[in-house]
């Protein structure tokens, strides 16, 4: 057993192990070290098990256009049964992680570590120093649980996943990816479910008409939507926990998850001692090649506060390994990023919003609403909104909001052409694919309306 490494990383998520295979690829010797499961939160706690359970719950979509398309459905759900499949994919999945790591000669670490200088690692369970020509912190992130009375009843998206029973109701604060996504999930379970939000309408950065089109396919499903308030306190009411609202309501429930943001998981990892400079939340503060303050440590992932999604840590993982390992200096671009939340129903989207493009000169807004083609035999009248906001006169496309089935499929794939530069024209060049929704995308003719020098014209 070596203690001296050409790198050590710190947490095997999305970032690290990626960061880890590619610089032994190159030949350097590293370990990794982890303290909970191999794969992070994606992997554990987080993209993985969240997409199963949408899966899950949309079920309950599917009954009920089912009868109109001639089938009969008399359907139970057991909540143990997906608890214990979701259990055996990620262990699978965890497995998998292992054996990367393992093939290019990464040696795994079961421990906590601490910096201890820029050049080594302390590991506290072995109370032994590793020694490390670079370190690289990829910590991740962890939920943020306000500062309220009774908060240590509430759960976090950390424990959602493995309640021992599903909840009657649950309320959920927070109007953000998390909020949204495990509302679709426990409401397509059958458990009676409320969002409370500061706010005024959820998932705030994002385009308003896309925000409006799912909270209305939120409510569509029953949730319940408790706006410009907050949970002041938490107690308990015999089983139940009893939620007190800013406004001074009381209200029992079975469960509370707090979805209100994530921190950068750094307490207690040393960076202060290092040398380590960071963000006012606390996020590790890096250049563009993720250097830290200090030239022998690096930061990749949500411990960064760049962009808190997986692809992005694998991509600033990636590049960290080729910087320093391969003699081939990359920096993420972090401009253009397809993003997609997996509620109900799905949004998928890239580029910018229709209020940010307005203030990006002259611009042509192209809209579809529509009822998806599943819906037109049964009587849901949930309509998909398909937004293009383009530079005028058939330029450049700077934003493609989707919002309905296979949103984050089609945002995948438009991220090519929007890689590319993409006009108008070249989205109208293409020849449209019959029936789906994405052909709405190449067949806009005339914008919905445009603005010109910041005022909207039409619409
Ligand atoms: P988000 O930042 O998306 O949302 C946090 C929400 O909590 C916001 O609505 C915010 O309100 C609210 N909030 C923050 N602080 C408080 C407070 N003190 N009291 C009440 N409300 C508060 O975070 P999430 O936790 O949902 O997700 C974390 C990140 O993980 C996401 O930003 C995303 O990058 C990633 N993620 C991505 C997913 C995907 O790709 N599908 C899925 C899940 C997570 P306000 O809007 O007013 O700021």
């Amino acid at each position: 057993m070596s203690n001296s490494y050409d790198l050590v990383v710190i947490g095997a998520g999305s970032g690290g192990v990626r960061a880890a295979r590619m610089a032994a690829s190159y030949g350097a010797n590293v370990a990794i070290i982890e303290e909970f499961r191999v794969g992070g939160t994606c992997v554990i706690r987080g993209c993985v098990p969240k997409k199963l359970y949408v899966y899950a719950s949309r079920f309950r979509d599917l009954f009920d256009v089912a009868p109109s398309f001639g089938w009969t459905v008399d359907a139970s759900f057991d909540w143990p049964t997906l608890v214990a499949n979701k259990e055996m994919e990620i262990t699978r999945l965890e497995a998998a992680y292992v054996a990367n790591l393992e093939k290019p000669g990464v040696e795994i670490i079961r421990d906590r570590a601490v910096i201890a200088d820029p050049h080594t690692v302390h590991l506290v369970g072995q109370d032994r120093d590793l020694s490390a020509r670079y370190i690289l912190v990829a910590t991740g992130g962890r939920p943020f649980i306000p500062a309220i009375p009774g908060a240590e009843l509430g759960i976090t998206s950390n424990e959602a996943f493995d309640l021992p029973a599903l909840p009657h109701s649950i309320l959920i604060e927070g109007g953000g990816y998390i909020a949204v996504e495990f509302a679709t999930i426990f409401a397509g379970l059958g458990v009676h479910t409320t969002i409370v939000y500061r706010g005024d309408c959820v998932l705030r950065s994002f385009d308003d008409d896309m925000r409006r089109g799912l909270e209305a396919g939120l409510i569509d499903r029953g949730i319940k939507l408790i706006y410009q308030t907050t949970i002041a306190a938490l107690s308990r009411d015999g089983a139940d926990i009893a939620a007190t609202f800013s406004d001074g309501v009381t209200a029992p429930y079975g469960a509370v998850m707090f979805a209100t943001g994530r921190s950068a998981n750094v307490d207690g990892l040393g960076l202060q001692a290092a040398g380590v400079t960071q963000h006012a939340n606390g996020a590790v503060a890096v250049d563009a090649f993720s250097k830290t303050a200090v030239p022998s440590i690096y930061a990749v992932g949500d411990v960064t506060g760049r962009a808190a999604l997986t692809p992005v840590a694998i991509r600033e993982g990636w590049y960290f390994a080729e910087t320093v390992f391969n003699n081939n200096p990359l920096a993420v671009d972090h401009s253009q990023i397809p993003t997609a939340v997996f509620a109900e129903p799905e949004m998928g989207v890239i580029g910018l919003t229709e209020s940010e493009a307005a203030t990006h000169g002259d611009v042509d807004v192209y809209l579809s609403r529509f009822r998806p083609m599943m819906n037109t035999l049964s009587s849901r009248t949930e309509r998909m909104i398909i937004k293009l906001i383009t530079q005028r006169d058939g330029g450049k496309v700077l934003g493609v909001h989707i919002l309905g089935p296979g949103a984050g499929e089609m945002i995948q794939l438009v991220a090519i052409p929007m890689g590319m530069g993409a006009s108008k024209s070249d989205f109208d060049r293409a020849m449209a694919l019959h029936p789906s929704a994405a052909e709405e995308l190449v067949t806009f003719k005339t914008p919905s309306y445009t603005y010109r020098n910041g005022q909207k014209i039409g619409g």
